[in-house]
């Protein structure tokens, strides 16, 4: 009864790849081979882009950031067992931080169960701690069926990371093409509201509150609620703070932006708006002496499991961000009020920016070497476009640079995140990249990495140079974690022939020429000591749009913060 067999039959790859397309994935990062490479093979011959990396991590870093920019989730495509264990990091990650992800796994041959397959694992029970669903379909005719469901959970609710499980002998084995049927794409998340009785609440408690905030965390972000948001700050003159990620849903030069006195504001709000921020070690907890005891919170969130972490809110609006913004609008559409802009509240947040502005600029200024943080990033700054992507991680290049280096769009700041990730940063750069030249083409994606950060996914240089992706990495070089030595202390301490004479935890080999990764596949790498030579190759840096750089810039070994109120990790009082 049958025809030509060949025309009938499609391999389980392909129907992984046609479910994908089905489910519009647009990009696919990972490492090939045993048993996937099929895979990716049929995903590129349907115009999914693929875009093969150096390390499961970073390719799973990268699809995480595509969710996170685009709204529809990235997908992580690894090997069985070791591959699919360095894609755990990545898949924590993208689910600690409420970022669509979906990741891929091969799995060894079905028939072999329990044998001591090659690269035999629990995969499928293995990813339930790092992602919201997780599951192996039955056949290659469920394939369509488990693929859409990830799709969906993915991007449904508090986003997050899901797994799909492709045992090996699915991938090359062929069935009836007419057996398999593709699930439709599955409809964009249906859009929540809050009650209105809350919605009241809310309003009336901004009305009356003596010293309001809103903070606007990367929940905002991922909402695309810039618009009604930023409505919201300018109609009622409220200040605001962005969280790290928060950083640009209203742009950080916007006068209501109080970031500058991050922690007097924190410190002494009585109304505290919370835009899809958690109150996690990011925001102290919510709790004293970071906060006033008595501080009300309103708290807005997706997820109702959030609502009341920690802290028992004034008012809970449980929905979509953007659309309960929209619900606050209209309470103060309707009987209209501002913030008075001559409070004393705005007086002493203006003070304390003031004199904290004033004493990074002091440090900054400092220009004989070696340079200091605020030297650098004040002289990077400069020079910034202001729709260029600014991914960064480290420890004082993250939290000093963060301070410094402004953002004026939304969704174009990615770091270390909820998680505190290190390693992160080059396999964001290359979603930014990935995604920038498909939509925004000549926008440009700066990277800025600590010494150590960078050596978590140095290797992946070649995956940029191999697409040609015009990222410009900015290695801020103080040989090594938190604080190096310079070469003659680290000579004297190898030489000194005392027991202890081995490398300090902390330290990495000084003057390390990382300018040199970039260099040797083909790009363009600086080594600078000089706020001249920085300005120098940043310029030329950004003036080639086709080429990507690596500029090595040697600071201070033991250069440190300026004095703080309180440290970041810590809630003890002074
Ligand atoms: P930050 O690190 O910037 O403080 P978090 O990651 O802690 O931000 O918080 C983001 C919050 O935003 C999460 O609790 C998540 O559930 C929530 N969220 C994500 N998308 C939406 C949305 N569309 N509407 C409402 N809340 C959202
Ligand atoms: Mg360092």
């Amino acid at each position: 009864e049958r025809g030509d067999r060949s025309e009938e039959q499609v391999s389980g790859a392909k129907v992984v790849a046609q479910a994908l397309k089905t489910q519009d994935v647009e990009y696919i990062f990972g490492i090939v081979g045993i048993p996937v490479t099929e895979i990716a093979i049929a995903a590129q011959s349907l115009g999914i882009k693929y875009i093969g990396m150096r390390n499961e991590q970073a390719a799973c870093y990268a699809a995480s950031a595509v969710g996170y920019l685009t709204g529809r989730p990235g997908v992580c495509l690894v090997v069985s067992g070791p591959g699919l264990i360095h894609a755990l990091g990545g898949m924590a990650n993208a689910n600690m931080n409420c970022w669509p992800l979906i990741v891929i796994g091969g799995s060894s041959e079905t028939s072999q169960e329990m044998m001591g397959a090659f690269q035999e694992f629990p995969q499928v029970e293995a990813c339930r701690l790092y992602s919201k669903f997780s599951a192996r379909p039955s056949s290659i005719e469920a394939i369509p069926f488990i693929i859409e469901k990830a799709v969906r959970s993915s991007i449904y609710g508090r986003p997050g990371a899901c797994y799909v499980d492709i045992p090996a002998d699915f991938v090359n084995l062929q069935v009836d093409t007419n057996s398999v049927k593709y699930v439709e794409c599955c409809m964009p998340p249906p859009i929540s509201m809050a009650e209105t009785s809350a919605v009241h609440v809310a309003a009336s408690i901004i009305r009356n509150a003596k010293q309001p905030l809103l903070i606007i965390g990367k929940g905002a972000a991922y909402a695309h609620a810039e618009e009604s948001i930023r409505k919201l700050v300018e109609q009622c003159k409220l200040p605001f703070l962005p969280t790290p990620m928060g950083k640009g849903v209203v742009p950080d030069n916007h006068p209501n932006c109080v970031s500058a006195a991050r922690s007097r504001a924190l410190q002494f709000a009585d109304v505290i708006v919370l835009f899809g921020a958690r109150l996690n070690w990011i925001l102290h907890f919510g709790l004293p002496p970071r906060y006033r005891p008595d501080v009300k919170f309103i708290q807005i969130d997706i997820c109702a499991e959030e609502l009341g972490n920690n802290v028992r809110p004034a008012v809970t609006l449980l929905g979509d961000i953007n659309a309960v913004t929209k619900q606050l609008l209209e309470q103060f559409d309707e009987t209209p009020w501002q913030y008075p802009p001559e409070s004393t509240w705005w007086k002493t947040l203006r003070e304390k920016m003031k004199s904290n502005e004033a004493a990074s600029k002091e440090l900054a200024s400092k220009i004989a070497p070696p340079m200091n943080y605020y030297t650098v990033f004040y002289h990077v700054q400069e020079q910034l476009p202001r729709d260029c992507f600014v991914v960064s991680e480290g420890a004082n290049t993250m939290d000093i640079g963060r301070t410094v280096l402004q953002n004026y769009l939304p969704r174009h700041r990615l770091d270390a995140g909820t998680f505190g990730t290190m390693g992160v940063g080059l396999g964001f750069a290359i979603a930014a990249a990935i995604v920038a030249k498909d939509k925004n083409p000549g926008q440009r994606i700066i990277c800025v990495e600590g010494d150590s950060a960078f050596g978590f996914s140095g290797m992946e240089v070649e995956t940029i140079c191999r697409h040609n992706l015009p990222i410009i990495i900015l290695v801020v070089n103080n040989n090594g974690i938190y604080q190096g030595f310079d070469s003659g202390t680290w000579k004297e301490i190898l030489n000194s022939g005392e027991a202890a004479a081995v490398a300090p935890p902390m330290c990495l080999l000084p003057n390390s020429h990382y300018e040199q990764v970039m260099i040797a596949f083909g790009g363009k790498g600086y080594f600078v000591q000089t706020p001249e030579e920085l300005q120098k190759s940043l310029r030329q840096s950004l003036a080639d749009t086709t080429k990507p750089s690596l500029i090595n810039i040697m600071i201070e070994p033991q250069a440190a913060r300026k004095a703080q109120d309180f440290h970041w990790l810590t809630s003890s009082n002074l």
